[in-house]
C-alpha cells in the first residue's frame, strides 16, 4: 500500500510549472499601476491639493483636515477605477507580519439604497479592534483601544479588491504599538542628526535620507510535501529529518540555472511586485538546494520596510498558485543554510550623495571618513543592542552556526578603507591639512582604489561594500524595520555627540576642518575595537572579541537585555524614539514570543514521535521480530545466531531509540505544562535553558529511526524530496 508521503512525492513530481501570466506590456507600461503615486494624484487630486500633500510627504507638513477630505476623495475614485470595493488600514504589529481589517466603501444611505463612502475621518485615524495584537502590557485589554494613523509617506495601494492605507499602530495613551511608529522618528533622528554634521562640509539643509536595500532569501517547498509535515505546518521549521546524502556540498545550486517551475514563480511574484511599484531588481539560487533570494533597488527605509512586507506577503501568495509553500523561517532544515535578509543600509542626500561612498577629492573623503567613523563608533558602543534587535527564536539558529554571521557584531572595512583610517590615526602634521591644498593624508586616492573594491567578507556582520554597510545578521521572516530603527537611533545618537565635541573643540579655537578632522581621527580610535576583518567563525575571534569587550552573549532571551539597558533607554530617549515604558514593553512581547514559538516546536516534535514516529518504528521492529521469530524456528541455534545477528540488533537500536525519544517527548510536555506557571523573561530563559537542549536530544533519536525504518514505511517526506523536487 503507498503510503501517504509517496503519494505526495508522486503529486510533487508530476506538477508541471504554471507559465506566469503575461504581463500586459512591457515592465515600465504597468509599472506603480495600483499606487496612489504621483501620476495617480495628478490624475485625481486637484494642484492645491498635491501641493500640500507633496510638503506632508516631502518635509513632514501636518495635513489639515479639508485637504485630507480632498485626498481621501480622489483615493477612493481613483481605488474605485480600479475595481476596489474595501479600504483598510494596513499596520504593523508586534507579533512581525502586517494586519489589516477591510471594510467596504458602501453606506446604507436613505431608503434601500447605498453610497461609496470614505472621508478624511476614515484615511487618516481607525481604531481596530486591538485587543488581540501583543502590547507587552501597554494595554491593558480592557481598555483595548489602539488607533491606526495614515503614514502618507509611504503611498496607498490597491490589492485585489481593497484600497490599502499604510499606518501607524498607537495605544490610546500614545505609545507605539507597531515596528513602524519608531522607523518613523528613528528617520527623523537621523536624518536631522546627519545634516546638522554635513553643515561643517559646507551643505546646509539637505535633505538627508536613510536608505534600505533588503536582500530576501526564502525556500520553496512542493505544497504535496509541506502538508505531510506537521512541523513546517505548525512551526515552519522541520524539527526531525536526516539530511539528504546531497545537500549543499557541491556547491551547484548557487547562481545555477534557476528550474523552470520556480522560474514561473518568480515572473509571477515580479510582476505583482511591479504592480505594487516595488523596483525588484535580482533573483538567483542561493546555497542551500530549493533556496532562492529576491532583492530590489534600494528605496528611502520606510518605504523599502514597506515593500519587503508586501513582497513577504505577495512571495506566501503567489508561491501558493505554483503550487509551492514558500518558507520564510531562518532555519527550515538543518545541515543546509538557513535564511537572511541582508540589510545594505546607507545615509545620503535625496539630490544623489552618498554619505558611504568616499569622493573624488581629499574634502570628500574627509566627510566619507568622517560618517563611516561615526557610523563604527554607534556600532561599537551598541554592538550589543544592535544584536539584540536581531535576536529571535527562529534567528538564533543562523546566528553562530557556520554560515551567515556569528553572534558576535564586529565590522568589516576592507583593506582600503582600514589603510585610510590607520593612515588617519597616524598623522601628526594637523595643521598642513587644513590648508587647502596640503593633505598629508593619503585618502586621496581611495576613491581609484575602490572603483573595483571586491573585497568580500561573508562572515561579517556588518560589513562595509563600497558606498553602504551590509547588515547580514537580520533574519530572513523579521520586519527589518526594528534592527534599521536601532541602527537609525544609535547613529543619530552618536552624530548628536560627536557634533557636541566638535562645536567644543571650534570654540576653543580649532577651525573647522581641524576639528572634524580631530574628532574623526577621535571617533575612530574609540571605534576601532569593532573592526575586524577576519574569519568570523573562528575560536580565537570569540576569545579575541571577549577581550575587546564585545558582547559574545549566545542566548536569545539574555541578548535582548540590551534593549533595556540604561544605555539604550538613554540613547532612545535622546533620540525620542522610543521611552523606557515602550522599550521595556517591547521586550515582554519578545520574551513571550520566544516562549510560544519554543513551547509549540516542543509541543509539535512530542506529537510527532508519540503519533508518527514510534508507532511506524513498532510496525518496522514488530515485522523485524516476526522474521527473527520465524528463523529461530526453522534453524539450529548456532545458525539463528548467525542469520538473525543484525536483525536483533536493529530491533535492541529501534527499542533503544523509541523508549529515549518516548521518555523526552514525556519530558518536553511536562515541561511545557510547568512552565505555564511561569511568565516573562524568567520563562523565556527557563525555555531557553531547559527545553531547547530536549529539542536537540529527541531528534537526534528520531533521526536515527529514520534511518533504520524501512523507507516504505516512513510517513513523512524526507529532506532529500522536501529540498531536491521542485
Ligand atoms: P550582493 O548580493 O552582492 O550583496 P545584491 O545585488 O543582491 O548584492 O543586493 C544589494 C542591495 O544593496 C540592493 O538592494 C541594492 O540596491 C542595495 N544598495 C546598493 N547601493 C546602496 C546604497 N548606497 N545604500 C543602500 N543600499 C544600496
Ligand atoms: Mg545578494
Amino acid at each position: 500500500m503507498a503510503n501517504s508521503r509517496f503519494k505526495a512525492v508522486e503529486e510533487a513530481v508530476r506538477r508541471t510549472p504554471l507559465e506566469a501570466v503575461p504581463p500586459a506590456g512591457e515592465t515600465s507600461v504597468y509599472y506603480g499601476s495600483k499606487v496612489f503615486n504621483r501620476d495617480a494624484m495628478r490624475k485625481y487630486l486637484s494642484e492645491a491639493t498635491r501641493r500640500k500633500i507633496y510638503e506632508t510627504i516631502e518635509r513632514g507638513a501636518t495635513l489639515d483636515k479639508s485637504v485630507a477630505e480632498h485626498v481621501a476623495a480622489g483615493m477612493k475614485r481613483w481605488a474605485m477605477d480600479l475595481g476596489a470595493t474595501h479600504y483598510t488600514h494596513w499596520f504593523q504589529p508586534l507579533t512581525g507580519g502586517t494586519a489589516e481589517k477591510h471594510d467596504s466603501f458602501t453606506d446604507p444611505h436613505g431608503r434601500g439604497s447605498a453610497v461609496e463612502n470614505f472621508s478624511g475621518d476614515l484615511l487618516c485615524q481607525q481604531e481596530p479592534d486591538a485587543s488581540s495584537f501583543p502590547s507587552g502590557g501597554l494595554r491593558n485589554t480592557f481598555e483595548a483601544r489602539g488607533y491606526t494613523a495614515w503614514d502618507p509617506s509611504s503611498p496607498a495601494f490597491v490589492v485585489g479588491d481593497t484600497l490599502v492605507v499604510p499606518t501607524v499602530f498607537i495605544s490610546y495613551t500614545g505609545e507605539a504599538l507597531d515596528y513602524k511608529t519608531p522607523l518613523l522618528r528613528s528617520v527623523a533622528a537621523v536624518t536631522k542628526a546627519t545634516s546638522e554634521v554635513l553643515e561643517y562640509f559646507g551643505i546646509s539643509g539637505a535633505d538627508v535620507q536613510s536608505y534600505l536595500g533588503w536582500e530576501q532569501e526564502y525556500f520553496l517547498i512542493d505544497t504535496a510535501l509541506y502538508a505531510q509535515r506537521p512541523d513546517l505546518i505548525l512551526s515552519e521549521r522541520t524539527l526531525i529529518g536526516h539530511g539528504s546524502s546531497k545537500n549543499q556540498q557541491l556547491e551547484d545550486h548557487y547562481f545555477g540555472a534557476i528550474p523552470q517551475r520556480v522560474l514561473e514563480f518568480m515572473k509571477d511574484l515580479e510582476f505583482e511586485a511591479y504592480l505594487l511599484g516595488i523596483p525588484v531588481k535580482t533573483r538567483h539560487n542561493e546555497v542551500a538546494p530549493n533556496q532562492f533570494e529576491l532583492a530590489p533597488v534600494y528605496e528611502e527605509v520606510n518605504l523599502a520596510v514597506d515593500h519587503n512586507l508586501l513582497v513577504m506577503s505577495l512571495m506566501r501568495k503567489v508561491a501558493e498558485r505554483h503550487g509551492f509553500k514558500a518558507i520564510l523561517h531562518e532555519k527550515p532544515f538543518a545541515g543546509v543554510n538557513g535564511s537572511g535578509k541582508h540589510c545594505n543600509w546607507s545615509l545620503g542626500t535625496a539630490d544623489g550623495i552618498g554619505l558611504m561612498s568616499p569622493g573624488k577629492t581629499p574634502e570628500d573623503n574627509l566627510r566619507f571618513l568622517t560618517f563611516m567613523a561615526n557610523v563604527l563608533k554607534a556600532v561599537h558602543d551598541n554592538n550589543g543592542l544592535l544584536k539584540a534587535s536581531i535576536a529571535t527564536a527562529a534567528n538564533a539558529h543562523r546566528l553562530g552556526a557556520n554560515e551567515a554571521p556569528p553572534a558576535i557584531i564586529s565590522s568589516f572595512l576592507g583593506k582600503q578603507v582600514s589603510a585610510a583610517f590607520e593612515e588617519l590615526l597616524n598623522t601628526k602634521d594637523l595643521v598642513k591639512i587644513g590648508a587647502k591644498k596640503g593633505y598629508s593624508l593619503g585618502i586621496s586616492q581611495i576613491p581609484e582604489l575602490l572603483v573595483d573594491n571586491t573585497d568580500r567578507n561573508r562572515t561579517s556582520p556588518f560589513a562595509f561594500t563600497g558606498n553602504r554597510f551590509e547588515f547580514r545578521a537580520v533574519g530572513s521572516s523579521a520586519n527589518c524595520g526594528a534592527p534599521l530603527s536601532v541602527l537609525n537611533t544609535i547613529v543619530a545618537y552618536q552624530l548628536k555627540q560627536y557634533k557636541k565635541a566638535v562645536d567644543k573643540r571650534i570654540a576653543a579655537g580649532s577651525s573647522v576642518q581641524q576639528a572634524v578632522l580631530d574628532e574623526t581621527r577621535e571617533t575612530y580610535r574609540a571605534a576601532k575595537d569593532v573592526v575586524f576583518d577576519g574569519n568570523g567563525y573562528s575560536d580565537e575571534w570569540k576569545a579575541e572579541a571577549k577581550r575587546r569587550g564585545l558582547d559574545t552573549e549566545s542566548s536569545v532571551p539574555v541578548m535582548i537585555d540590551a534593549f533595556t539597558s540604561s544605555q539604550s533607554i538613554k540613547i532612545h530617549k535622546d533620540t525620542k524614539v522610543l521611552t523606557e515604558v515602550e522599550l521595556k514593553a517591547r521586550n515582554e512581547v519578545r520574551w513571550e514570543e520566544y516562549s510560544k514559538k519554543i513551547e509549540i516546536e516542543a509541543r509539535t516534535v512530542s506529537d510527532l514521535a508519540y503519533n508518527h514516529i514510534i508507532p511506524v518504528a513498532a510496525r518496522y521492529q514488530s515485522l523485524l521480530l516476526d522474521n527473527a521469530t520465524k528463523l529461530k524456528a526453522l534453524y539450529t541455534e548456532k545458525e539463528f545466531k548467525q542469520l538473525a545477528s543484525d536483525e536483533l540488533e536493529w530491533i535492541k537500536d529501534i527499542a533503544k531509540h523509541t523508549s529515549e525519544a518516548k521518555k523526552i517527548a514525556d519530558k518536553l510536555d511536562s515541561l511545557c505544562d510547568k512552565l505555564e506557571e511561569c511568565e516573562g523573561r524568567k520563562k523565556a530563559l527557563k525555555y531557553h535553558d531547559e527545553v531547547v537542549p530536549q529539542l536537540e536530544a529527541i531528534r537526534q533519536h528520531l533521526d536515527a529511526l529514520e534511518m533504520i525504518v524501512d523507507d516504505q514505511m516512513w510517513p513523512l517526506p524526507k529532506y532529500r524530496e522536501l529540498l531536491f523536487i521542485r
